[in-house]
């Protein structure tokens, strides 16, 4: 497990060298940050832990909302919603942030 700061907001940003390698972890710190993402953001999956879905890795979807533990809930195109929880060990990517 690597530990890196966003660049955006300084938050601790982990990543595992399964999912990225150490050298491109500079550049993905702000797209995995869980503090910078907000509604509307458009988000990719790196990786989850929940053992019932049927989401796989590089799903796309659209953040709805995100709950007061940091829970970002997405509203995926394959028309299921999930809960993201960085906390377990979820992990995913900016895409696409909202214009604001
Ligand atoms: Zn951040």
């Amino acid at each position: 497990m690597i530990e890196i700061a966003c660049p955006r907001c300084g938050a601790r940003v982990y990543a595992t060298t399964e999912d990225y390698k150490e050298e491109q972890l500079e550049v993905y710190a702000e797209k995995l940050c869980p503090r910078c993402v907000q509604p509307g953001d458009r988000v990719c999956l790196v990786r989850c832990t929940d053992a019932y879905t049927k989401l796989e890795p590089n799903a796309l979807g659209t953040v709805s909302f995100i709950d007061s533990l940091g829970t970002v809930f997405v509203s995926w195109d394959d028309g299921h919603t999930l809960g993201l929880m960085e906390r377990a060990g979820d992990r995913f990517e900016v895409v696409r942030r909202e214009e604001r």
